[in-house]
Protein backbone atom coordinates (compact mmCIF):
# COMPACT_ATOMS: atom_id res chain seq x y z
CA UNK A 1 0.00 0.00 0.00
CA UNK A 2 1.22 3.61 -0.84
CA UNK A 3 1.02 6.12 1.69
CA UNK A 4 -0.02 9.33 0.23
CA UNK A 5 0.06 13.02 1.81
CA UNK A 6 -2.32 15.80 0.45
CA UNK A 7 -4.34 18.38 1.17
CA UNK A 8 -7.97 18.39 0.35
CA UNK A 9 -10.69 20.83 0.52
CA UNK A 10 -13.33 20.14 -0.61
CA UNK A 11 -15.77 22.85 -1.38
CA UNK A 12 -19.29 20.74 -2.51
CA UNK A 13 -21.24 20.17 0.72
CA UNK A 14 -22.66 16.30 0.11
CA UNK A 15 -20.91 15.13 -2.48
CA UNK A 16 -23.26 11.93 -3.80
CA UNK A 17 -21.80 9.05 -1.21
CA UNK A 18 -21.35 5.39 -2.75
CA UNK A 19 -23.59 3.61 0.37
CA UNK A 20 -20.42 1.19 0.81
CA UNK A 21 -17.91 3.99 0.54
CA UNK A 22 -15.92 2.84 4.00
CA UNK A 23 -13.67 5.76 5.63
CA UNK A 24 -11.97 4.94 9.25
CA UNK A 25 -10.94 8.08 11.23
CA UNK A 26 -7.62 7.74 13.67
CA UNK A 27 -7.65 10.13 15.80
CA UNK A 28 -6.07 10.87 19.23
CA UNK A 29 -9.40 10.99 21.17
CA UNK A 30 -13.11 10.36 20.57
CA UNK A 31 -15.34 12.41 22.74
CA UNK A 32 -18.25 10.40 21.96
CA UNK A 33 -21.12 13.49 22.97
CA UNK A 34 -22.23 11.75 26.32
CA UNK A 35 -19.63 10.50 27.90
CA UNK A 36 -17.77 13.44 29.46
CA UNK A 37 -14.07 11.58 29.35
CA UNK A 38 -12.52 11.29 25.74
CA UNK A 39 -11.62 7.71 25.14
CA UNK A 40 -8.29 8.00 24.24
CA UNK A 41 -6.83 5.46 21.12
CA UNK A 42 -10.33 5.09 19.88
CA UNK A 43 -11.29 5.22 15.97
CA UNK A 44 -14.02 5.42 13.68
CA UNK A 45 -15.22 3.49 11.26
CA UNK A 46 -18.01 5.68 8.71
CA UNK A 47 -19.78 3.27 5.93
CA UNK A 48 -21.51 5.76 3.43
CA UNK A 49 -23.39 8.53 5.47
CA UNK A 50 -23.60 6.77 8.73
CA UNK A 51 -21.34 5.85 11.85
CA UNK A 52 -20.40 2.06 11.27
CA UNK A 53 -18.46 1.17 14.33
CA UNK A 54 -16.52 3.17 17.18
CA UNK A 55 -14.68 1.88 19.58
CA UNK A 56 -10.51 0.87 19.98
CA UNK A 57 -8.68 -1.04 17.83
CA UNK A 58 -10.60 -1.21 14.72
CA UNK A 59 -8.84 -1.98 11.51
CA UNK A 60 -9.69 -0.85 8.55
CA UNK A 61 -11.73 -2.93 6.41
CA UNK A 62 -10.51 -4.08 2.81
CA UNK A 63 -10.80 -0.89 0.26
CA UNK A 64 -11.21 1.60 3.66
CA UNK A 65 -9.83 4.88 3.29
CA UNK A 66 -7.69 5.77 6.48
CA UNK A 67 -7.73 9.31 7.44
CA UNK A 68 -4.90 9.42 10.51
CA UNK A 69 -5.77 12.60 12.52
CA UNK A 70 -2.72 12.81 15.07
CA UNK A 71 -2.82 14.91 18.10
CA UNK A 72 -7.03 15.67 17.45
CA UNK A 73 -9.58 15.25 19.60
CA UNK A 74 -12.73 13.81 17.25
CA UNK A 75 -16.44 14.86 18.14
CA UNK A 76 -20.40 14.88 17.10
CA UNK A 77 -20.40 17.91 14.78
CA UNK A 78 -21.72 20.54 17.06
CA UNK A 79 -25.21 21.96 16.67
CA UNK A 80 -25.50 26.20 16.94
CA UNK A 81 -28.54 26.45 18.77
CA UNK A 82 -29.57 30.16 17.92
CA UNK A 83 -28.22 31.42 14.61
CA UNK A 84 -29.33 34.19 12.41
CA UNK A 85 -27.64 33.59 8.95
CA UNK A 86 -29.54 36.53 7.30
CA UNK A 87 -27.50 38.60 10.11
CA UNK A 88 -24.62 40.02 9.85
CA UNK A 89 -22.55 41.84 12.48
CA UNK A 90 -24.28 44.73 13.84
CA UNK A 91 -20.76 46.86 13.56
CA UNK A 92 -20.70 46.73 10.16
CA UNK A 93 -24.37 47.46 9.29
CA UNK A 94 -26.65 48.14 11.98
CA UNK A 95 -30.02 45.81 12.53
CA UNK A 96 -32.11 48.62 11.28
CA UNK A 97 -30.03 49.14 8.69
CA UNK A 98 -29.91 45.28 7.32
CA UNK A 99 -33.64 44.94 7.61
CA UNK A 100 -34.62 48.55 6.04
CA UNK A 101 -31.85 48.77 3.36
CA UNK A 102 -30.94 45.42 2.43
CA UNK A 103 -32.32 43.93 -0.49
CA UNK A 104 -33.38 39.56 0.35
CA UNK A 105 -31.25 39.38 -2.87
CA UNK A 106 -28.42 40.65 -1.20
CA UNK A 107 -28.98 39.12 2.28
CA UNK A 108 -29.42 35.78 0.93
CA UNK A 109 -26.21 35.95 -1.32
CA UNK A 110 -24.31 37.02 1.84
CA UNK A 111 -26.18 34.53 3.73
CA UNK A 112 -24.74 31.50 1.68
CA UNK A 113 -21.31 32.94 3.08
CA UNK A 114 -22.73 31.98 6.25
CA UNK A 115 -23.63 29.17 6.17
CA UNK A 116 -19.76 28.19 4.10
CA UNK A 117 -18.39 29.78 7.55
CA UNK A 118 -20.67 27.91 9.85
CA UNK A 119 -19.99 24.42 8.37
CA UNK A 120 -16.37 25.01 8.35
CA UNK A 121 -16.31 25.63 11.56
CA UNK A 122 -17.48 22.04 12.23
CA UNK A 123 -21.29 23.25 13.28
CA UNK A 124 -22.93 20.48 10.88
CA UNK A 125 -26.55 21.40 12.28
CA UNK A 126 -27.93 24.82 12.83
CA UNK A 127 -31.46 26.08 14.23
CA UNK A 128 -31.78 29.32 12.50
CA UNK A 129 -34.39 31.38 14.48
CA UNK A 130 -35.49 33.23 12.16
CA UNK A 131 -34.22 35.54 8.78
CA UNK A 132 -35.28 39.26 10.49
CA UNK A 133 -36.90 40.41 7.66
CA UNK A 134 -36.05 38.69 4.71
CA UNK A 135 -39.13 36.48 4.62
CA UNK A 136 -38.80 32.64 4.02
CA UNK A 137 -35.23 33.22 2.17
CA UNK A 138 -33.95 30.22 5.33
CA UNK A 139 -36.16 27.71 3.61
CA UNK A 140 -34.73 27.96 0.09
CA UNK A 141 -31.25 28.37 1.87
CA UNK A 142 -31.66 25.17 3.42
CA UNK A 143 -32.65 23.77 0.30
CA UNK A 144 -29.84 24.83 -1.36
CA UNK A 145 -27.83 23.10 0.88
CA UNK A 146 -29.83 19.60 1.22
CA UNK A 147 -29.13 19.57 -2.97
CA UNK A 148 -25.63 19.81 -2.55
CA UNK A 149 -25.36 23.54 -4.14
CA UNK A 150 -23.72 25.02 -1.50
CA UNK A 151 -21.86 23.65 1.52
CA UNK A 152 -23.86 24.45 4.76
CA UNK A 153 -25.11 22.81 7.54
CA UNK A 154 -28.03 21.05 8.37
CA UNK A 155 -31.12 23.73 9.05
CA UNK A 156 -33.87 23.71 11.17
CA UNK A 157 -35.41 27.02 10.03
CA UNK A 158 -38.00 29.51 11.93
CA UNK A 159 -38.39 31.54 8.43
CA UNK A 160 -40.17 35.05 8.99
CA UNK A 161 -40.85 34.82 13.48
CA UNK A 162 -43.98 36.17 14.75
CA UNK A 163 -44.15 39.18 16.90
CA UNK A 164 -47.09 41.08 18.64
CA UNK A 165 -48.23 44.29 16.66
CA UNK A 166 -46.44 47.29 17.33
CA UNK A 167 -43.58 45.63 19.49
CA UNK A 168 -41.13 45.40 17.20
CA UNK A 169 -39.30 47.48 14.77
CA UNK A 170 -37.72 48.81 13.03
CA UNK A 171 -39.82 51.95 14.50
CA UNK A 172 -39.73 55.53 15.06
CA UNK A 173 -41.55 56.88 11.84
CA UNK A 174 -43.83 58.40 10.86
CA UNK A 175 -47.08 56.70 11.25
CA UNK A 176 -48.46 56.68 7.91
CA UNK A 177 -45.29 54.86 6.58
CA UNK A 178 -45.58 51.21 5.87
CA UNK A 179 -42.00 50.23 7.56
CA UNK A 180 -40.71 46.58 6.91
CA UNK A 181 -40.62 44.46 10.18
CA UNK A 182 -37.53 42.47 11.61
CA UNK A 183 -41.01 39.76 11.83
CA UNK A 184 -44.47 38.88 11.05
CA UNK A 185 -46.93 41.01 13.10
CA UNK A 186 -50.06 38.96 14.64
CA UNK A 187 -51.80 37.99 17.75
CA UNK A 188 -55.06 37.38 19.36
CA UNK A 189 -57.18 35.65 16.56
CA UNK A 190 -55.10 35.98 13.81
CA UNK A 191 -51.92 34.36 15.77
CA UNK A 192 -52.63 30.86 14.77
CA UNK A 193 -53.02 31.17 11.63
CA UNK A 194 -50.10 33.08 11.41
CA UNK A 195 -48.37 29.88 12.81
CA UNK A 196 -49.89 27.37 10.46
CA UNK A 197 -48.93 29.63 7.51
CA UNK A 198 -45.25 29.84 8.64
CA UNK A 199 -45.40 26.05 8.92
CA UNK A 200 -46.81 25.58 5.97
CA UNK A 201 -44.43 27.57 4.04
CA UNK A 202 -41.70 25.29 5.81
CA UNK A 203 -40.85 26.52 9.40
CA UNK A 204 -39.36 23.78 10.95
CA UNK A 205 -39.41 25.59 14.44
CA UNK A 206 -41.92 28.65 15.53
CA UNK A 207 -40.32 31.31 16.73
CA UNK A 208 -41.95 33.73 18.88
CA UNK A 209 -41.37 37.24 20.64
CA UNK A 210 -43.33 36.77 24.33
CA UNK A 211 -41.71 40.38 25.15
CA UNK A 212 -39.65 42.88 23.64
CA UNK A 213 -38.77 47.02 23.97
CA UNK A 214 -42.52 49.04 23.43
CA UNK A 215 -40.67 52.26 22.83
CA UNK A 216 -36.68 53.23 22.30
CA UNK A 217 -34.54 53.05 25.63
CA UNK A 218 -37.15 51.34 27.37
CA UNK A 219 -36.71 47.71 29.30
CA UNK A 220 -38.63 44.59 27.70
CA UNK A 221 -42.19 44.23 28.51
CA UNK A 222 -44.63 41.34 27.75
CA UNK A 223 -45.70 41.59 24.35
CA UNK A 224 -48.21 38.10 24.18
CA UNK A 225 -50.49 37.20 26.74
CA UNK A 226 -50.67 33.64 28.26
CA UNK A 227 -53.62 32.45 26.45
CA UNK A 228 -52.30 33.64 23.23
CA UNK A 229 -49.02 32.12 23.29
CA UNK A 230 -50.64 29.14 24.37
CA UNK A 231 -52.76 28.78 21.90
CA UNK A 232 -49.60 29.43 19.01
CA UNK A 233 -47.89 26.42 20.84
CA UNK A 234 -50.41 23.94 20.85
CA UNK A 235 -50.77 24.96 17.00
CA UNK A 236 -47.25 24.48 16.30
CA UNK A 237 -46.80 20.78 18.37
CA UNK A 238 -50.16 20.13 16.94
CA UNK A 239 -47.77 20.22 13.38
CA UNK A 240 -45.15 18.36 15.22
CA UNK A 241 -43.03 21.59 15.15
CA UNK A 242 -41.48 22.97 18.48
CA UNK A 243 -41.54 26.28 20.06
CA UNK A 244 -38.94 28.89 20.42
CA UNK A 245 -39.14 31.86 22.58
CA UNK A 246 -37.71 35.13 22.91
CA UNK A 247 -38.41 36.30 26.40
CA UNK A 248 -35.72 38.46 28.81
CA UNK A 249 -37.90 39.33 31.44
CA UNK A 250 -38.95 37.25 34.06
CA UNK A 251 -42.65 37.47 33.61
CA UNK A 252 -42.41 36.79 29.69
CA UNK A 253 -39.98 33.56 30.73
CA UNK A 254 -42.77 32.46 33.19
CA UNK A 255 -45.87 32.99 30.34
CA UNK A 256 -43.45 30.92 27.86
CA UNK A 257 -42.95 28.11 30.40
CA UNK A 258 -46.57 27.80 30.85
CA UNK A 259 -47.48 28.42 27.60
CA UNK A 260 -45.21 24.71 26.60
CA UNK A 261 -42.22 26.31 24.55
CA UNK A 262 -39.76 24.35 24.40
CA UNK A 263 -36.84 26.33 24.75
CA UNK A 264 -36.09 30.16 25.95
CA UNK A 265 -34.16 32.30 24.47
CA UNK A 266 -31.64 34.49 26.24
CA UNK A 267 -33.77 34.97 29.64
CA UNK A 268 -31.11 37.36 30.99
CA UNK A 269 -33.73 38.64 34.12
CA UNK A 270 -34.62 34.94 35.09
CA UNK A 271 -34.98 34.32 38.61
CA UNK A 272 -34.36 31.34 41.01
CA UNK A 273 -38.69 30.74 40.66
CA UNK A 274 -39.28 30.99 36.76
CA UNK A 275 -35.92 28.58 36.11
CA UNK A 276 -37.69 26.12 38.59
CA UNK A 277 -40.58 26.11 36.45
CA UNK A 278 -38.56 25.39 33.26
CA UNK A 279 -36.91 23.16 35.36
CA UNK A 280 -40.02 21.31 36.17
CA UNK A 281 -41.69 21.81 33.10
CA UNK A 282 -39.29 21.06 30.91
CA UNK A 283 -38.31 23.87 29.21
CA UNK A 284 -34.59 24.27 28.05
CA UNK A 285 -32.42 27.64 28.14
CA UNK A 286 -30.38 29.21 25.53
CA UNK A 287 -28.64 32.06 27.34
CA UNK A 288 -26.93 33.47 24.36
CA UNK A 289 -24.14 34.77 26.23
CA UNK A 290 -22.04 36.03 23.24
CA UNK A 291 -24.61 38.37 21.53
CA UNK A 292 -24.45 40.33 24.88
CA UNK A 293 -20.53 40.35 24.44
CA UNK A 294 -20.35 41.21 21.37
CA UNK A 295 -22.98 44.21 21.50
CA UNK A 296 -20.89 45.53 24.56
CA UNK A 297 -17.94 44.92 22.71
CA UNK A 298 -19.42 47.33 19.57
CA UNK A 299 -19.97 50.00 22.35
CA UNK A 300 -16.41 49.92 23.02
CA UNK A 301 -16.05 47.25 25.84
CA UNK A 302 -12.60 45.75 25.53
CA UNK A 303 -13.56 42.73 28.30
CA UNK A 304 -11.79 44.50 31.43
CA UNK A 305 -14.14 45.94 34.55
CA UNK A 306 -16.32 47.37 34.57
CA UNK A 307 -18.30 44.85 33.24
CA UNK A 308 -21.57 46.22 31.61
CA UNK A 309 -24.61 45.23 32.77
CA UNK A 310 -26.02 43.48 30.08
CA UNK A 311 -23.22 41.32 30.32
CA UNK A 312 -23.40 40.64 33.87
CA UNK A 313 -27.39 40.16 33.39
CA UNK A 314 -26.56 37.51 31.13
CA UNK A 315 -23.74 35.78 33.28
CA UNK A 316 -26.28 35.84 36.58
CA UNK A 317 -29.41 34.46 34.84
CA UNK A 318 -26.86 31.73 33.31
CA UNK A 319 -25.67 30.94 36.70
CA UNK A 320 -29.24 31.10 38.34
CA UNK A 321 -30.27 28.45 35.92
CA UNK A 322 -27.41 26.06 36.51
CA UNK A 323 -28.25 26.20 40.21
CA UNK A 324 -31.69 24.73 39.24
CA UNK A 325 -30.81 22.27 36.97
CA UNK A 326 -32.76 23.95 33.79
CA UNK A 327 -31.41 22.16 30.62
CA UNK A 328 -28.97 24.26 28.76
CA UNK A 329 -28.69 24.89 24.69
CA UNK A 330 -26.19 25.87 23.51
CA UNK A 331 -26.78 28.61 21.35
CA UNK A 332 -24.54 32.14 20.81
CA UNK A 333 -27.10 34.34 18.36
CA UNK A 334 -24.50 34.60 16.02
CA UNK A 335 -25.06 36.47 13.49
CA UNK A 336 -25.04 39.73 16.31
CA UNK A 337 -21.48 38.43 15.70
CA UNK A 338 -19.12 36.63 12.43
CA UNK A 339 -20.57 32.92 11.56
CA UNK A 340 -17.93 30.84 12.13
CA UNK A 341 -17.15 32.26 15.09
CA UNK A 342 -19.81 29.96 16.72
CA UNK A 343 -17.45 28.42 19.22
CA UNK A 344 -17.44 32.07 21.12
CA UNK A 345 -20.94 30.19 22.98
CA UNK A 346 -18.82 27.57 24.50
CA UNK A 347 -16.05 29.54 25.19
CA UNK A 348 -18.15 31.94 27.10
CA UNK A 349 -20.28 28.96 28.60
CA UNK A 350 -17.08 27.68 30.66
CA UNK A 351 -15.96 30.98 31.20
CA UNK A 352 -19.05 31.58 33.08
CA UNK A 353 -19.03 28.19 35.27
CA UNK A 354 -19.61 25.45 33.30
CA UNK A 355 -17.14 22.49 32.66
CA UNK A 356 -15.84 22.26 29.43
CA UNK A 357 -17.16 18.37 29.12
CA UNK A 358 -20.71 19.41 29.70
CA UNK A 359 -20.65 22.05 27.34
CA UNK A 360 -19.23 19.98 24.55
CA UNK A 361 -21.73 17.38 25.50
CA UNK A 362 -25.15 20.34 25.94
CA UNK A 363 -23.59 21.08 22.15
CA UNK A 364 -23.62 18.06 20.77
CA UNK A 365 -25.88 15.36 22.16
CA UNK A 366 -28.07 17.71 24.40
CA UNK A 367 -28.70 20.41 21.46
CA UNK A 368 -29.25 17.62 19.47
CA UNK A 369 -31.96 15.98 22.36
CA UNK A 370 -33.90 19.54 22.58
CA UNK A 371 -34.69 19.80 18.84
CA UNK A 372 -35.37 15.94 18.76
CA UNK A 373 -32.60 15.34 16.44
CA UNK A 374 -31.05 12.56 19.17
CA UNK A 375 -31.83 9.43 16.72
CA UNK A 376 -30.41 11.46 13.96
CA UNK A 377 -27.30 12.81 14.91
CA UNK A 378 -25.74 14.10 18.00
CA UNK A 379 -23.67 11.41 19.49
CA UNK A 380 -20.94 9.41 18.02
CA UNK A 381 -22.36 5.96 18.29
CA UNK A 382 -23.67 3.21 14.87
CA UNK A 383 -26.20 4.11 12.83
CA UNK A 384 -25.73 7.45 13.43
CA UNK A 385 -25.31 10.51 11.04
CA UNK A 386 -21.76 10.53 10.62
CA UNK A 387 -21.57 14.25 11.22
CA UNK A 388 -17.79 14.96 13.29
CA UNK A 389 -15.99 17.34 13.62
CA UNK A 390 -11.91 16.97 14.66
CA UNK A 391 -10.14 19.86 16.05
CA UNK A 392 -6.33 19.40 17.68
CA UNK A 393 -5.70 19.70 21.32
CA UNK A 394 -8.41 18.33 23.99
CA UNK A 395 -11.34 20.69 24.55
CA UNK A 396 -12.61 18.73 27.42
CA UNK A 397 -9.09 20.53 29.50
CA UNK A 398 -8.87 23.57 27.11
CA UNK A 399 -12.12 24.41 25.38
CA UNK A 400 -10.47 27.08 23.09
CA UNK A 401 -9.33 24.04 21.11
CA UNK A 402 -13.05 23.53 19.21
CA UNK A 403 -11.52 26.58 17.40
CA UNK A 404 -8.35 24.43 15.97
CA UNK A 405 -10.62 22.43 13.72
CA UNK A 406 -8.53 20.00 11.54
CA UNK A 407 -11.36 17.81 9.74
CA UNK A 408 -15.37 18.54 9.35
CA UNK A 409 -17.27 15.63 8.05
CA UNK A 410 -20.91 16.24 7.24
CA UNK A 411 -23.34 12.71 6.26
CA UNK A 412 -19.94 11.03 5.74
CA UNK A 413 -18.41 13.27 2.86
CA UNK A 414 -14.99 15.29 4.25
CA UNK A 415 -15.98 19.08 3.70
CA UNK A 416 -12.90 20.11 5.51
CA UNK A 417 -9.61 18.78 6.52
CA UNK A 418 -6.04 18.43 4.89
CA UNK A 419 -6.16 14.64 5.36
CA UNK A 420 -3.38 11.76 5.23
CA UNK A 421 -4.34 8.83 3.90
CA UNK A 422 -3.79 5.72 2.52
CA UNK A 423 -4.29 5.41 -1.09
CA UNK A 424 -5.04 2.68 -3.92
ZN1 LIG B 1 -31.68 35.76 17.96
Amino acid sequence: MRRLLFCLLVLLASPVLAADTLTLLRPARVFDGVDPKPHEGWAVLVRGDKIEAVGPALTAPAGATVIDLPGTTLLPGFIEGHSHLFLHPYNEASWDDQVLRESVALRTARATVAARDTLMAGFTTVRDLGTEGAGYADVGLKQAIEQGIIPGPRMLVATRALVAPGSYGPKGFEPGVEVPQGAEEADGVYLVPAVRRQIGHGADVVKLYGDYRWGAGEDSRPTFALEELRAAVEAAHDAGRSVAIHASTAEGMRRAALAGADTVEHGTGGTAEVFELMRARGVAFCPTLAASDATSRYRGWNGSDPVPAAVLAARRSFRVARTAGVTMCVGGDSGVFAHGANAREMELMVAAGMPAPEVLIAATSGNARIFKLENRLGTIKPGLLADLVAVTGNPTQRIEAVRAVELVMKGGAVVRGAVSQFGP
